[in-house]
């Protein structure tokens, strides 16, 4: 492979002299579930900042459906949770991790109801429900189909009664900042102030997905990818970037929003029928419609390409019309608005990107291996997911992660006995290329959006992923030396940075393995059992088998050997 172009360490100039500047104690990017359960774990003593590109209610985690996965069934187990987890993960789980989480979850899932989370219930006892690759019952869930809302409804509710927090929405993160001993904090924009720097003494990052990314999409307009752009560029390490979950059933109607279609659905009855009405998935699983999303994902594509249509159908006319409506009515009601009674009508669906499984590495508190940064959520890779997330386990690592980052966090502050941490470094970054007005941004963001759709979906092939990665590379190299004035140009950018460690990495992983599905190479290979990760200076991937994982080589370790290497490099010598 040819190494990268790569772009400036910094998006656009700053010099302490010409910007305001804040300071706080933990200053959290993100405002979704995993960056307000951070939020609520920092010790009320110190000063925390939540910076958001747009409101508390924008987010991935206001947009959940199906629930947050947990143990409360007497019939079910830990030992199962873990077995199902691991099962979809593909062998690339860390079982520690799988382990400690699902342990964690009716603990978390209990402190939500105590926050004034109303989860469904049934004869006075949680609604347990089921989603594809469980064995059990065990998806808790609010308003029917509307988790997230019910969720962050309370979780924000909580967060207004602390004192020590401030929230700046509409305020768009443009990089990390760093100097020789790690992050000290960040550069964001907004609409009043412009540019600011606020100082922190520990940062963590939380900014969801990169579902954007593609033409098909669930993800909410923010999920672009920032955190992992910005975490790369400042030197941490980003793995199993590769690995983007396609969620099967994505509602798709000409001009109608991709709204996805929950896998409760699916748990409920539902069958996926071919544009003929014949059912399908018991000829590719013997889970059929509750097969894992990558199996239902990769029959659904194999059935549209044999039928020459360009979707499937969900199909609910068997089951009780009231209960329908009942167990899923925002669902009924999207539906509805394109004359389709989801009770009644076959509703046309097809996969779109859902999930991103790879991100920036962390350990088991939430820390990665650039020093005073950590991380949690949709953004990291924490060992959880594997090769292919388990339906509602996401949730789930953002309030397992989110608490464990907020109280690392926390000890870290406050066991530093204070020091010196928020000195202001002599530091600036002057850049000259300003963008002019002659770069059509929503034609490339389009393009690159199509390109990933077409060349780093559901199916890849080295083929493809060569050319996709010419494409990206040529766009690199006249849209990163560029400076814009606002988020987007940034996200633009961000969006590039991200693409093409995606498309390398699948090009990386000559194998096929979960979601990252091979057409030239169809077998899973145990050569492969091994995350492929990527740091910033560094042409070539590093390899993590599995088998070898133990401590000695995890972010820790690499943090303190990465303090001399060339990229962990000073501020202004991009
Ligand atoms: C339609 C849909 C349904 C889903 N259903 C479920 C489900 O039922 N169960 C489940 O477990 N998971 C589900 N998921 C996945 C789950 O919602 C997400 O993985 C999870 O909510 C991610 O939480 P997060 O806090 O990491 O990120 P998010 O909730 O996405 O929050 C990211 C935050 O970062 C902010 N941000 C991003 N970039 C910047 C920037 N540059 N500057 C400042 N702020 C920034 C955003 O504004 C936002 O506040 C679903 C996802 C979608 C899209």
């Amino acid at each position: 492979m040819t190494p990268p172009f790569e772009g400036p360490r910094y998006l656009v100039a700053f010099g302490p002299k010409r910007v305001p500047h804040c300071f706080t104690d933990v200053l959290i990017l993100g405002g979704g579930l995993a960056g307000l359960r951070a939020a609520l774990a920092v010790d009320p003593r110190l000063a925390v900042t939540v910076v958001t590109k747009n409101d508390l209610h924008s987010s991935s985690s206001q947009w959940a459906q199906g629930g947050i996965a947990g143990v409360h069934d007497p019939e079910d187990r830990f030992d199962n949770h873990v077995a199902d987890t691991l099962s979809a993960g593909g062998g690339l789980c860390h079982e520690d991790v799988v382990d400690a989480v699902v342990r964690e979850a009716p603990a978390r899932i209990a402190e939500l109801v105590s926050w004034g989370t109303k989860f469904d219930e049934r004869d006075g006892a949680l609604d347990l429900g089921r989603e594809g690759g469980h064995s059990h019952h065990r998806i808790v869930h609010a308003l029917g189909d509307a988790t997230g809302r019910e969720v962050m409804r309370a979780v924000i509710e909580r967060t207004r009664t602390l004192t020590n927090l401030e929230v700046w929405p509409d305020t768009f993160t443009i990089d990390l900042v760093t100097d020789a001993d790690g992050c000290r904090g960040a550069l964001v924009w907004n609409r009043a102030h412009g540019k600011t720097l606020v100082w922190a003494r520990r940062t963590i990052l939380a900014t969801g997905g990169a579902g954007q990314l593609y033409r098909e999409s669930t993800n909410p307009e923010g999920a672009s990818g920032d955190g992992l752009a910005l975490a790369w560029r400042a030197g941490a390490s980003v793995r199993d970037m590769e690995f983007m979950q396609f969620h099967p059933t994505v509602l798709y109607i000409a001009g109608g929003a991709r709204s996805l279609i929950t896998e409760a659905v699916r748990g409920a009855g539902a069958q996926l029928v071919d544009r003929d009405g014949r059912r399908f998935m018991p000829e590719f699983d013997p889970r059929a419609e509750l097969a894992p999303r990558d199996v239902v994902s990769r029959a659904i594509t194999i059935v549209m390409q044999r039928t020459h249509h360009a979707n499937v159908y969900l199909d609910l006319s068997h089951l009780d019309p009231e209960t329908v409506h009942r167990r899923f009515p925002g669902m009924a009601q999207i539906c509805a608005k394109f004359g389709l009674d989801l009770a009644r009508d076959r509703i046309p669906v097809r996969p779109g990107a859902h999930y991103m499984i790879g991100g920036v590495e962390v350990d088991a508190q939430g820390r990665t291996d650039l020093p005073g940064l950590l991380a949690a959520g949709e953004v990291t890779s924490s060992g959880l997911h594997g090769a292919n997330r388990l339906a509602s386990n996401s949730l789930l690592e953002g309030l397992v992660y989110g608490a464990r980052a907020g109280e690392a966090a926390s000890a870290d502050v406050l066991g530093s006995g204070g020091g010196d941490p928020l000195r202001v470094p002599d530091l600036s970054n002057p850049r000259t290329t300003d963008a002019t007005g002659s770069l059509d941004l929503a034609d490339i963001r389009n393009s690159l959006r199509s390109l990933m759709w077409r060349h780093v979906g559901v199916e890849r092939s080295g083929g493809s992923l060569g050319e996709a990665l010419e494409t990206v590379e040529g766009w690199c190299r006249y849209v990163l030396p560029l400076q814009f004035t606002d988020p987007e140009g940034w996200q633009l950018q961000n969006m590039l940075e991200v693409a093409r460690l995606m498309i390398r990495s699948a090009m990386t992983r000559e194998e096929t393995r979960g979601v990252h599905v091979r057409s030239d190479f169809p077998a899973t290979s145990e050569r492969w059992r091994a995350h492929v990760g990527w740091r910033r200076g560094r042409a070539e991937p590093f390899l993590e088998p599995l088998a070898a994982r133990s401590a000695a080589n995890g972010p820790a370790a690499r943090a303190a050997s990465a303090r001399g290497l060339p990229d962990a490099r000073p501020l202004g010598k991009n």
